[in-house]
């Protein structure tokens, strides 16, 4: 089954369970200033959760873009974790709850898509009788393979919350860690997570108190790679017919043949995964910059391109791959095909950028490397990683990962000073230069008034347009 059956044979399930099927919301969230990006199925929906806004049915299902850099350290080295995935979802805002959730979860997964029942173990919260009793007695898991834990209760903060029960597949003792305390919930690729229900039943306030919803509601994310991995017999994720011809195209660029060492199959696997994010970063309308989500994005693009050099791709290649990821995503985000042209010229121009100084800076920091092995240290002093960053382009992320290789890291409260005192230092030299305003380039715009204000923080020049 491709990415694109399985994609629809989901949305299609929960549509005939009277499901409200609607797109994917932007990886940029609506309204919502405390969230950089998108990172789960329920994340556009808050407001029906919170009750704040009515939903348009009680019932939703969504495919949802999600971008999640808390797992940028995982990506290639574990066989599931990617920074943008696709996370599959059914809601319920005060309709039905665990039974329905429960019930529908097993039978999409066992009678829809056919995994192997004697294979599928769930976790409960500890407490959990009630979604124990429906595992149990009316979907017939054996006892021996519902394992309650504690970490199983979804919150984050104030708010809606409530337990939460995972639906795992053990793929074999070889896929294990071998650890004799190897177990569901291991963060080896043995046992693997396909799919989270969480039950909000409660509302937590400030004081931490627990109190029961009059109106419960259910959020499911199950990962559309993951459970593609499982489908098509796959070891990982990065082979599944939804991020492979990106490795086989950046193979055969790098001239290296995947599978054949453990080092290039992580660079393979990184920018297969990066090539994904930042094409479709940008097709939501982020670009590079030094704050914010432009930062997510200029940060894993950049990773990308050192990856490229690990590789010994020694010529932009970034673009091309914006290319393979639009032809794979054709049919659920034809957009990006709509943008490429788009698409491509940032990319390229933020990776020209990036490769002018990534050669001299990457001479800098190996000389630092050097001198630190040399006298037995291993922290990088700040001052040297602000000048890696701020004359090379380099994200302090990416120096501190480099380092990470050699068992060093990074100075950080020092590097935050230093960056400090260039932000001082840029202030004064505004306000020395009051008078002299640059005007941008705005060929093709017509300038009726200038105004400077010297005590805003940078000049601001307000345009008139014709
Ligand atoms: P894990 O424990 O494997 O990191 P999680 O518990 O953090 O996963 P949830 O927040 O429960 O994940 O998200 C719901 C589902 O989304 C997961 O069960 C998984 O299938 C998928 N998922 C989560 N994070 C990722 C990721 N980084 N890459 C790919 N799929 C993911
Ligand atoms: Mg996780
Ligand atoms: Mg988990
Ligand atoms: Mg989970």
């Amino acid at each position: 089954m491709t990415g694109n059956e399985l994609r629809k044979k989901f949305l299609q399930f929960f549509a005939s369970k009277d499901h409200l099927v609607l797109p994917s919301a932007s990886l940029i969230p609506e309204n919502d200033p405390t969230l950089l990006l998108i990172g789960a199925g329920m994340a556009p929906f808050k407001p029906f959760f919170t009750g704040k806004m009515k939903p348009p049915h009680p019932r939703i299902a969504t495919c949802q873009k999600c971008v999640r850099t808390g797992d940028i350290e995982n990506v290639g080295r574990t066989a599931r974790h990617h920074t943008f995935f696709e996370m599959l979802g059914n809601f319920s805002f005060g309709d039905y709850f665990k039974r329905e959730a429960i019930t529908w979860s097993w039978e999409f997964i066992t009678e829809h898509l056919n995994l192997p029942k004697d294979k599928l173990w769930i976790t409960i919260h500890t407490e959990d009788d009630e979604a124990f009793e429906i595992w149990h007695k009316e979907v017939g898991v054996p006892v021996d393979r519902i394992v309650r834990l504690e970490d199983n209760f979804w919150e984050i903060g104030p708010g809606p919350c409530g337990p939460c029960s995972e639906i795992h597949i053990d793929l074999g003792e070889e896929r294990g860690c071998g650890k004799p305390d190897c177990r569901v919930g291991c963060s080896c690729d043995r046992y693997l997570e396909i799919w989270n229900l969480v039950f909000t039943q409660y509302d937590r306030d400030e004081e931490g108190n627990y109190t029961p919803l009059a109106k419960k509601n259910i959020d499911t994310g199950a990962g559309l790679e993951r459970i593609a991995s499982v489908l098509q017999n796959k070891r990982s994720n990065f082979e599944t017919d939804l991020l492979f011809p990106i490795i086989e195209h950046t193979a055969k660029v790098a001239g290296v043949t995947y599978g054949e060492s453990a080092k290039t199959d992580v660079s393979l696997k990184v920018i297969a995964d990066h090539g994904r994010s930042l094409t479709i970063m940008i097709a939501d309308g982020v670009l590079p910059s030094n704050e914010g989500r432009g930062y997510v994005l200029r940060r894993i693009l950049r990773r990308a391109v050192r990856h490229g050099r690990l590789l010994g791709i020694d010529k932009p290649f970034l673009a091309d791959i914006v290319d393979v990821v639009a032809n794979i995503f054709a049919e659920p985000y034809p957009e990006i095909n709509d943008k490429k042209a788009y698409i491509k010229k940032v990319v390229q121009l933020e990776e020209e950028r990036f490769n002018a100084t990534l050669a001299q800076g990457m001479e800098l920091l190996n000389s630092h490397i050097r001198v630190l092995k040399e006298s037995g240290k291993t922290v990088l002093d700040g001052a040297t990683g602000f000048k890696l960053y701020d004359t090379f382009g380099f994200p302090w992320e990416l120096t501190q990962e480099i380092l990470a290789e050699h068992d060093m890291e990074l100075d950080r409260a020092g590097f935050d000073q230093a960056m400090d005192e260039q932000r001082q230092r840029a202030r004064a030299a505004r306000q020395e230069n009051e008078e002299r305003v640059v005007v941008p380039d705005l060929s093709g715009l017509v300038t009726q008034e200038l105004k400077y204000d010297p005590q805003a923080e940078s000049a601001r020049v307000v345009l008139v347009l014709q």
